[in-house]
Order: C-alpha cells, then structure tokens, then sequence
C-alpha cells in the first residue's frame, strides 16, 4: 500500500514538472518571441518553449 502511495505521489509531480530526456534537467516553460519574416514585413510570434540546459543559451541569447 504504502509503496503504490509513494508512486501516485511521483506520477503526479511528473504531470506537474517536465524533465528534458536529454541533460536530465528540469524544463521552464517561458514565452519565447520569435521575429518571423512574412510577406508583409517581419511580424513576431510568440511560442511556449520548454527551456533546459541544451538550449537555454538559444533562448536567453
Ligand atoms: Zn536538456
């Protein structure tokens, strides 16, 4: 009993809080803008990206 508990708890913290499969470190989800060039000039979308160790430099700069 006290082990299937103990497992519900880490299931659910997982839905809470995503881990990057690749460096193991804990996903941020920021709103990331992206300036994107279309037919009528630039125009700016903004997108929820996951950041984590791999490409916190791309999206920090
Ligand atoms: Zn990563």
């Amino acid at each position: 009993m006290a082990k299937k508990q103990s497992f519900a708890d880490k299931a659910s913290k997982r839905s809470f809080t995503k881990t990057c499969p690749v460096c193991g470190s804990e996903l941020h989800y920021v709103k990331h803008v992206k300036a994107v060039k279309s037919e009528n000039g630039w125009k700016y979308r903004s997108l929820n990206v996951g950041v984590c160790k791999c490409n916190e430099k791309e999206i920090y700069g």
